[in-house]
């Protein structure tokens, strides 16, 4: 088991250094970037022409770019990583976040008090969050898990505090980090997403902007932020630069369906081009390696996670409450064993008590027989007489 646990350790440090290297802009300042060059002698960026991307911006061909599909049969467990730790996040009402529609997305900019303290190797400073959406006809997440699209997804973007701003840390390999989250369709209005989306009219044309009070940043992201996928790639707009450290929370966040048609329908761009359907497609990971900070579950298809990094995996992941998982090598479960163990138990009991059952039927039937037999034999003695 020895040698696994070492192997398993090689390959993903392997993984984590390949991964760690190339990092951009997220898409925030990113964007802002690919509108200025638009400006000037590149032309300007449109989603429905994503295959162009690369002519203007070279990263955008690169082979670490964002968004992927994740592969949940294909994720490297790693319960080592530390878990996000967020500071600052909860704002108070008496400080004013700026909104904006910048052409491609509804965007909020965050203030530098707001931070990653804990999760990575250094401290990350939040520079601006914004959504990626679809159509009622079509999801828009950027990420897809097991190839399905969730309705829309959000991107919290964040710089490595060891460089002076945003754009100076955008185009370094440990420059960004973006925490992303699944928003799906819920029953209940969220009122924490009413508090950006009740003044989305207010910038419905592009390049407009408005002011909405602060309030706990963190309440847009899932409750649940100890599971998450993990990976190394890019910023989803243009310039494309490969810069940005993944984190994809496992859990996802819900809105009413009137607050994500709200967001579908009111921003424009271009004078009076409708602003939907703002996500990249999947990108291929070229040899990526997808971490995940957490075991087996059933998969969208009900699929079960086979984590390859089975041994050491599961002594680690032992501490981990409500995590049911599969051994790495097609192992099994402790609840496996269990219930093939009272699956036994049951066989037996079910073939003794039939045993029994047959023996008992077959001594009555005897005594039936004996019994007719009987009645017979006084008949005729009867009639004998
Ligand atoms: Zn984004």
């Amino acid at each position: 088991m020895l040698p696994w646990t070492l192997l398993a350790l090689f390959l993903q440090s392997l993984a984590l250094n390949s991964a760690s290297p190339s990092s951009s802009e997220e898409d925030g300042s990113s964007e802002k970037d690919g509108r200025e060059r638009s400006k000037g002698s590149h032309g300007h960026w449109r989603y429905n022409d994503q295959d162009s991307w690369a002519m203007d911006f070279h990263d955008c061909k690169g082979k670490s770019q964002s968004p992927i599909n994740i592969d949940t049969r294909n994720v490297a467990v790693d319960p080592g990583m530390a878990p996000i730790k967020l500071e600052g996040y909860d704002l108070t009402d008496e400080e004013s976040l700026k909104l904006i529609n910048n052409g491609h997305t509804l965007q909020l900019s965050l203030p530098g008090s707001m931070r990653i303290v804990s999760g990575f190797d250094d401290v990350f400073v939040a520079a601006q969050l914004h959504f990626h959406w679809g159509t009622r006809e079509v999801p828009g997440s950027e990420h897809t898990v097991d190839d399905v699209h969730f309705p829309a997804e959000i991107h919290v973007v964040h710089y490595n505090s060891k460089y002076a701003n945003f754009a100076e840390a955008a185009s370094r390999p440990d420059g960004l980090a973006v925490l992303a989250g699944f928003i799906q369709i819920g029953l209940r209005e969220n009122e924490n997403y009413e508090k950006i989306l009740s003044s989305i009219k207010d910038v419905s044309i592009e390049d407009s902007d408005t002011e909405i009070p602060g309030f706990n940043v963190l309440h847009l992201l899932p409750a649940n932020l100890g599971r998450f996928y993990r990976y190394n790639g890019s910023l989803t707009t243009p310039p494309c630069f490969q810069t940005v450290n993944w984190t994809i929370f496992n859990e996802s966040i819900t809105v009413s369906r009137t607050q994500l048609a709200t967001l579908e329908d009111t921003l424009k761009a271009d004078r009076d081009r409708h602003l939907s359907k703002n996500f990249r497609a999947p990108q291929r990971l070229h040899g990526r390696r997808v971490l995940s900070s957490f075991g087996a579950l059933p998969d969208a298809r009900g699929r079960r996670v086979n984590p390859p990094f089975s041994a050491d995996v599961d002594s680690a992941n032992n501490g981990v409450p409500g995590n049911e998982r599969v051994g790495a090598d097609g192992g099994f479960t402790r609840g496996d064993v269990l219930a093939t163990a009272f699956g036994v138990l049951f066989f037996v009991t079910l073939l003794s008590f039939m045993v029994y059952a047959f023996q008992q039927q077959k001594k009555y039937s005897r005594f039936k027989k004996d019994a007719r037999q009987n009645v017979i034999y006084q008949q005729a003695t009867k009639e004998d007489i």
